[in-house]
């Protein structure tokens, strides 16, 4: 606690003394042997503004923290009335989640990705919530939040589980589906026993690895390089297929392409969605063919949705398998199994 601040002091000291405790924070120790680094993300409350008692003014400086901490670390911010709202959000969002663990409220949608060669067809899981306060929203929103609140692992699990059972399913019927696809997040991504997981459930369906294909985000592999690399290769020799999402909207280096055991890259929508006439996003995908090609990655294009910009994928860039409303949007498994992609 810095008592008897004044204005001035709030934009010119306080930073000094913060970067004074981060620095002390920074110096490397040593225990057993080995240099041990760690750093500090810092929050901070000003009495009487952001608080009237030590109790409030400590869950203020908790949640500056923690925009500290999302805001990549070793920083420090100053607590804002807003960060009160998204993290009262945020709350409520986690209780949501927690409720939906429990009462095993999710469902998965599929959509399809089709050959336009030869008319085969594979499904990416898409996850659904059905608690009545996360319905409407995207997995793209409430997957970050089990992410952090620690739900993931049930959730990515039962993804898993529940994606297996239903490609056993459809295999049974007699459906053309032939592979599914699942999104890996990147936590769960890290899990030791991730292969394992894997493993198990196509043992009890009795599928063959090459019929589950593992989708995971550049970000994922810039997270921890070696780890990941362990990770894929573990995958790679269970006989399961790796695709790179969204790529292209990463930040990693191009380098792992070549050193990584993957099979695929997803072209992100946000190119596609710019086809035919963004000339940026043309290089853009064009250049990705390119990269696929030549490093011999099977190429798929997302986000496909009109007939202009199937034509281009198709047409230019020599692309065969297309995932896109055009084509078709997720559906749940009934309206799936009465669509023309199923038999
Ligand atoms: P993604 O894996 O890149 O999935 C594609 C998303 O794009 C889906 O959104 C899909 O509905 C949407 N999409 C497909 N075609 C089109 C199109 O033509 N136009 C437009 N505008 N959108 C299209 P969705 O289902 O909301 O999922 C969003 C993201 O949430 C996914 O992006 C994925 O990152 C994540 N996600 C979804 N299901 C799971 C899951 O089971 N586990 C994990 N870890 N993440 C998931
Ligand atoms: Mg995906
Ligand atoms: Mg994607």
């Amino acid at each position: 606690m810095i008592p008897n601040l004044s204005p001035e002091d709030e934009i010119v000291n306080l930073p000094k003394v913060v970067n004074r405790i981060r620095e002390q924070l920074s110096t490397p120790f040593e225990i057993f042997k080995n240099i041990i680094h760690i750093s500090g993300s810092v929050g901070i409350s000003i009495y009487p503004r952001d608080g009237s008692s030590a109790e409030e003014l400590l869950i203020s400086a908790d949640h500056a923290m923690y925009y500290a901490k999302e805001s990549g670390k070793n920083t420090f911010r100053f607590f804002q009335p807003e960060m009160n709202r998204a993290i009262e959000q945020q709350q409520v969002l986690e209780s949501s989640l927690r409720e939906a663990v429990h009462s095993k409220a999710f469902t998965l949608h599929y959509q399809p990705q089709v050959n336009l060669k030869d008319g085969s067809v594979a499904v990416e899981a898409l996850i659904r919530c059905q608690h009545p306060s996360l319905r409407k929203l995207s997995p793209a929103v409430f997957i970050p939040v089990a992410e952090q609140c620690g739900l993931i692992d049930d959730i990515g699990n039962w993804v898993i589980q529940q994606a297996c059972a239903d490609l056993a399913d459809f295999i049974q019927d007699g459906s053309k589906i032939s592979k599914v696809s699942v999104n890996i997040s990147p936590h769960q991504f890290k899990r030791h026993n991730l292969t394992e997981i894997i493993r198990n459930n196509l043992q009890q369906y009795q599928l063959e690895a090459s019929r589950l294909v593992v989708e995971i985000t550049e970000n994922v592999i810039l997270d921890n390089y070696n780890s990941a690399r362990e990770h894929l290769q573990e995958l790679r020799d269970l006989g399961v297929s790796i695709a790179i999402d969204d790529f292209g909207t990463g930040y990693s280096s191009l380098t792992y392409l070549k050193q990584l055991p993957i099979d695929t890259l997803k072209i992100d929508q946000q190119f596609v969605q710019g086809l035919p006439d963004n000339s940026d996003d043309v290089y853009i995908v064009k250049a990705i063919a390119g990269l696929a090609s030549g490093m011999e990655l099977t190429l798929l294009a997302e986000g496909a949705e009109s007939e202009a910009q199937l034509a281009f994928i198709r047409d230019e860039l020599g692309c065969h398998l297309v995932q896109g409303f055009i084509i078709s949007r997720p559906l749940d498994i009934q309206a799936l199994k009465a669509s023309e992609f199923y038999r």
